[in-house]
């Protein structure tokens, strides 16, 4: 469903992102970090960490970032790289800034892999995420489209990129309620997209109960290099997830004591969780919506 104009029908080539570079962090695992700042016409959309893995025979990339000139930036990356087919794109969960680049890989006819639940949630929000990309990107959104999935994960699939097997893991409803993880067996590599952030405020769009379970699962596992959806991949594995544990469980917490007070939602949303506002960059752009989103899932516990 291409609701613009294909880019190429407006004046020249699509503008692509400034300085769209991706760093090694394990053998043949390439990421790009996404910037903090809200959607522009300057960034492009360019706000998830997206990224690929090389084999011998073809690569997988993870998301395709927020727009299609992300998209493109993230190709002519890939083309820098190796010149290997690109066969698979996971498309890690239904949030536009993940996904409305995918676009750029059609011609390469990838099978785009999403969870089981993707299409259905698709569905229900693609005609708002186009007019909103449309309206934070302008002109620049062109040929931003919605590519609908043609493999689905129910729970768990290996890949074979050549020398080199893949897991893609469907998730219980967590950060939305059609997560996946991408695990490079090889380096022990682990892909959460949202399932964590660093830096910038978590997001809760699924449960949060469900959040904090997924994320016990999650620090189970034995990972020596991992990829968060937004900021940096400094911190040691598995202390990078103590701070989003932390914000979830001040959340979860406070949310069920004001409940318990008879706090309406509304003062909820002003009391709970104030002591994490230093913590988290885009904390006013998301906090409040994240504790609303709590206090309409507990009030019924
Ligand atoms: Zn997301």
């Amino acid at each position: 469903m291409a609701l613009f104009p294909a880019a190429h029908s407006w004046a020249g080539e699509p503008r692509l992102p400034a300085n769209f570079d991706v760093s090694e962090i394990a053998p043949g695992n390439y990421v790009h970090y996404g910037s903090f700042d809200e959607r522009s016409p300057d960034n492009l959309g360019d706000n998830a960490n997206i990224g690929f893995i090389v084999g011998e025979k073809c690569v997988l990339a993870v998301d395709a970032g927020g727009s299609l000139a992300v998209g493109r930036a993230l190709r002519q990356a890939i083309r820098r790289i190796t010149p290997l087919p690109v066969c698979y794109i996971v498309l890690t969960h239904v949030h536009p800034d993940h996904f409305f680049g995918a676009a750029a890989f059609l011609d390469d006819h990838p099978q785009f892999i999403a969870h089981d639940n993707y299409p259905a949630q698709l569905a229900a929000r693609s005609r708002s995420y186009l007019n909103s990309l449309q309206r934070d990107l302008g002109a620049a959104a062109a040929g931003s489209e919605i590519v609908w999935p043609t493999l689905l994960v129910g729970q768990r699939m290996e890949l074979d990129l050549g020398g080199r097997t893949v897991v893609v893991q469907a998730w219980p409803p967590a950060h939305t309620d059609d997560d996946l993880t991408v695990f490079d067996a090889a380096t022990r590599t682990l892909w959460l997209s949202d399932l964590l952030f660093v830096g910038h405020t978590p997001v809760i769009d699924g449960t949060i109960t469900g959040f904090l379970a997924v994320m016990k699962d999650l620090r189970a596992m034995a990972v020596d290099h991992y990829v968060p959806g937004h900021g940096r991949s400094d911190l040691p594995w598995p202390k990078a997830l103590d701070a989003q544990q932390r914000y979830l469980t001040v959340i979860l917490n406070e949310t069920r004591a004001a409940i318990r007070n008879r706090r309406t939602i509304q003062q909820a949303t002003d009391e709970v969780g104030l002591s994490e506002a230093g913590n988290w960059a885009a904390f006013d752009l998301f906090h409040r919506r994240n504790v609303t989103a709590a206090y309409a899932e507990l009030e019924w516990e």
